[in-house]
């Protein structure tokens, strides 16, 4: 109380509000992380990207299992989901991720892109996480890229632990 942090009489939804709009300033935010469209005005929740109304489509068609989607200025967002959002730190935090490893040659779909090119794009990305590292890709359990680097993950793991636990 002494340190007049929190002023409750301006009411508690505000602060979640300012604090993702001040993020979606955040410079690396100013474009849609998928198809760096200008100013994006969709988040997906989750997944801590700020995207374009078509890049939110097809977000959406995903299901909110891998990307739940909120508009920035018209849904109501709850302190975790901001929260969430703060976390990942920004488009650029999130694509540097998601976006680690592009085969080689690979262009990104840009703001004028086909919907199909967008859609592929989206779902290589989020869906398939194609693009992440490797060692990220254990959560997935999909590919059998994932699972085989994933396997020997964890044996690579496991033989040093056991190592340390028998030295
Ligand atoms: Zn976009």
């Amino acid at each position: 109380m002494s340190m007049n942090k929190y002023r409750p009489e301006l009411g508690r939804p505000a602060s979640g509000r300012r604090r993702l709009k001040d993020l979606l300033l955040q410079s690396d935010n100013r474009c849609c992380a998928d198809c760096n469209a200008p100013d994006p005005k969709w988040a997906s929740a989750n997944i801590g990207v700020f995207i374009c109304l078509k890049c939110c489509g097809v977000h959406r068609s995903l299901g909110t299992h891998i990307s739940k989607v909120l508009s920035v200025t018209l849904d109501d967002w709850s302190e975790d989901e901001v929260e969430a959002m703060i976390e990942v730190g920004g488009n650029a935090s999130a694509n540097s991720i998601y976006e680690a490893y592009f085969p080689e040659g690979y262009t990104k779909p840009g703001p004028d892109a086909s919907h199909e090119q967008r859609a592929k794009f989206i779902r290589s990305k989020y869906e398939l996480q194609e693009f992440l590292k490797p060692s990220l890709r254990i959560v997935s359990g999909k590919s059998s890229l994932g699972s085989s680097s994933a396997k020997s993950f964890m044996d690579s793991f496991k033989s040093s632990s056991t190592q340390r636990l028998a030295w």
